[in-house]
């Protein structure tokens, strides 16, 4: 059985007082939900120290958004995995759409990527998905098994078994236009799928999240879905009672909160 997990992405947003006003919200009430789903919020590099405090003793893991595919050393504006791994985070994403179409991270600087954050012992997840076009063109299994596949060759099949995948449609992210739950299902199979090829048993435990469009209407049923293990949530994670409804979801708790 796996857990669910839903992982806050904060992106380029927040300030100090911004940050404490929504964890102030945010943190007791995942803290009273029951079950066994995980919840983490994904912050900007300058506020994990902040973020560290108010989440000291809570429910709620600690995250980065990046970090460098280098070591140490010469790179102006880079900051590395053991930077982020001493903030006491449990997870990093790695090959998020924007950083790939945005920062230009190749599915090579992302296998490296994942490489360092596994080194730091901490969890990547590993975003993947299609753009619209791709889509279209009938090659979404095509591009998500070539970013699959560049992380496996660097890292092992053992090392994806310690990790979380996002699959997030391009075209969903930030678009207001979501996956069905019925397409979010077939490639998560497909992603799940090809795993089990590897190693069957490790594909079992993967937790493949769904990222796009994710709101407190949308949640539920994406997380019905059978190989859908949670969330990666993007604008409704700055948005207190949509995101606690979005962790509801996920905790099998679908009453909305008042907040
Ligand atoms: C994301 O940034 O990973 C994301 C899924 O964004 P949104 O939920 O805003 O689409």
């Amino acid at each position: 059985m796996r857990a669910k997990l839903v992982a806050g992405n904060w992106k380029m947003n927040g300030s100090l007082a911004a940050n404490q006003a929504l964890l102030a919200v945010v943190v007791p009430a995942l803290g009273s939900l029951e079950g066994g789903s995980e919840f983490a919020v994904c912050v900007p590099f300058p506020y994990l120290a902040q973020i560290q405090q108010v989440l000291r003793g809570q429910k709620v893991a600690l995250g980065a958004q990046d970090a460098c595919h280098f070591d140490s050393g010469a790179y102006t504006g880079g900051v590395s995995a053991a930077m982020v791994a001493e903030f006491g985070c449990r997870y990093v994403i790695v090959g998020h759409s924007e950083r790939r179409s945005v920062f230009g991270d190749t599915d090579q600087t992302v296998a490296e990527k994942f490489a360092q954050v596994m080194r730091h012992g901490m969890t990547p997840i590993l975003c993947v998905g299609e753009t619209l076009a791709e889509r279209d063109g009938g090659l979404t299994e095509t591009v998500v098994a070539r970013q699959l596949d560049a992380v496996v060759e660097r890292n092992g099949i053992a090392a994806l078994g310690r990790s979380v995948v996002a699959y997030e449609p391009v075209w969903a992210i930030g678009t207001g236009k979501t996956a069905t739950p019925e397409q979010a299902q077939a490639v998560h199979a497909y992603l799940r799928g090809r795993v089990a090829a590897m190693d069957r048993r490790l594909a079992d435990q993967l937790r493949i999240l769904y990222g796009g469009s994710v709101k407190a209407g949308n949640a539920a049923q994406l997380f019905a879905m059978a190989d859908v293990d949670g969330g990666l949530i993007g604008g409704a994670s700055l948005v207190a009672d949509e995101f606690i409804a979005i962790c509801r979801a996920a905790a099998g708790t679908k009453d909305r909160v008042t907040v």
